[in-house]
């Protein structure tokens, strides 16, 4: 029996006892395939020695320095090689520990912004419906998710959520993608419009989905639009890529294939890749700019932030995941896990919808293909999923959810970079034993 707190299900949970790669071994030496890094965490997979390495050196040498009196090498090394590879225009790093603390200190960087210049009268966020940024108060109460927030309403935020873009239920038959992108920004303006534009401080999104929807990408043009949209009202643009960050996608931001620059962006989960709890919060000098010359400093903080050895577990990945060909490897072996799953399940009768982008996959399970009919909520397909697969020695990622007023069921697919062409034949193989 373990007295651990958390518990969401009230199975008994198998005990993870070692990695290996892209493996887990459980306690009774049962072999899992991670075909989710657990939620696109392990993307170096779950034995790196040079993470492991790094670690040990910096704990030898030192574990921790409270950053309210010092910095550390790890930290300024981190932090050079975030902004020697952040967005255009990025070059501020804020460290955290996590996904949640990346956004929370987002939201309020943003309004401290508005403060600063002037704009005090900017007090709410917008989000989208259905989104997940987290389960501080601050991301609780931004994020699109009713059902969660719901227990601890009213939350602190003002938040109001416009649609996602989810061109499988969303984009009309006779609509092209482009035109579809456009309308669903143009949902922004309206908002806008009925908020009054000179009250909101920041529009915020994943670029590509992750848990709540199952790795889904804006059609192109939608955050250029979006962008227009934030600039021309003198909007923030903050994105959460605490998910689909960190070369996920094939590129190390994703918003990089979108073709536009945020702010501010989150990351978080593929930073530590597991190893250490890290996070981050990035934004632009124009941002941090304004906050030194006006008040000196962020009014925020934590005692763990920028972490000494967790830094230096989250700059040997990055290392790896930039000079080390990772990333391009994450897009190289998306390519082919696209084209397996595409062969696989291109026809099934119960997949509607397969997409993403590199290592951030998605299946849209369906009741039926042809009319995109989900299955019935009492169904539970992705809580029989989940068990199915785990009896199939497959660790993936399936949620039920409402998106965009749809109740549906998808599989997140999002193992560690490293995984091999067979063992992506491994992990359909078992997606298709288990649907
Ligand atoms: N934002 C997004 C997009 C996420 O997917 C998550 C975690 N699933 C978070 C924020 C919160 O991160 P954490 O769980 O590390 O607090």
């Amino acid at each position: 029996m373990s007295h651990i707190f958390p518990r969401h299900t009230k199975s008994v949970l198998p005990v993870a006892a070692r990695g290996d790669g892209v493996y887990l071994i459980d306690s009774d030496g049962k072999r899992y395939l991670d075909g989710s890094g657990g939620a696109a965490v392990s993307c170096l997979g779950h034995s790196d020695p040079d993470v492991a390495n790094a670690i040990k050196r910096q704990v030898d040498t030192l574990a921790f320095a409270h950053t309210g009196f010092l910095t550390s090498h790890p930290a300024e090394s981190l932090a050079d090689r975030l902004i020697a590879h952040a967005p255009e225009g990025i070059d501020r790093v804020y460290l955290v520990s996590g996904g949640s603390e990346a956004v929370e200190a987002a939201l309020k960087l943003a309004r401290q912004y508005m403060i600063e210049i002037g704009q005090p009268q900017r007090t709410r966020f917008i989000a989208r419906r259905q989104s997940y940024h987290g389960n501080t108060l601050g991301a609780l109460g931004t994020g699109g998710n009713m059902w969660r927030r719901a227990p601890f309403d009213p939350v602190m935020v003002s938040a109001s959520h416009i649609a996602p873009c989810y061109e499988y239920r969303g984009r009309q038959e006779d609509e092209t993608a482009e035109a579809y992108g456009l309308r669903v920004a143009d949902e922004l303006e309206a908002e806008l419009q009925r908020l009054g534009p000179e009250t909101v401080i920041a529009f915020l999104a994943e670029p590509v989905v992750g848990a709540t929807a199952g790795a889904v990408p804006a059609v192109p043009g939608y955050f250029k639009r979006v962008r227009e949209i934030c600039d021309r009202h003198g909007i923030l643009l903050i994105l959460d890529e605490v998910m689909c960050g960190m070369g996920r996608t094939g590129t190390l931001f994703a918003c990089e294939q979108d073709g536009i620059a945020p702010d501010i962006v989150t990351i978080a989960k593929g930073l530590g890749a597991g190893y250490q709890p890290i996070g981050a919060m990035l934004c632009s000098a124009r941002i941090y700019g304004a906050i030194e010359q006006g008040s000196g400093f962020f009014q925020h903080g934590h005692t763990y932030m920028g972490h000494a050895t967790a830094c230096a577990a989250a700059d040997t990945v990055l290392r790896k995941l930039t000079e080390g060909g990772l990333t391009d490897r994450s897009a190289r072996m998306g390519e082919v896990l696209a084209d397996a799953l595409v062969s696989e399940f291109g026809q099934h009768p119960h997949v509607g919808d397969i997409r993403g982008r590199g290592l951030f996959r998605g299946l849209e399970l369906v009741e039926h293909r042809g009319t995109k009919a989900p299955f019935a909520p009492d169904r539970q397909v992705a809580a029989r999923f989940k068990k199915a697969a785990f009896a199939n020695g497959l660790i993936c990622y399936p949620m039920s959810g409402t998106i965009d007023g749809q109740m549906g069921d998808h599989v997140l697919i999002a193992p560690p970079f490293i995984i091999s062409e067979d063992q992506i034949g491994e992990l359909v193989g078992k997606l298709s034993r288990t649907l």
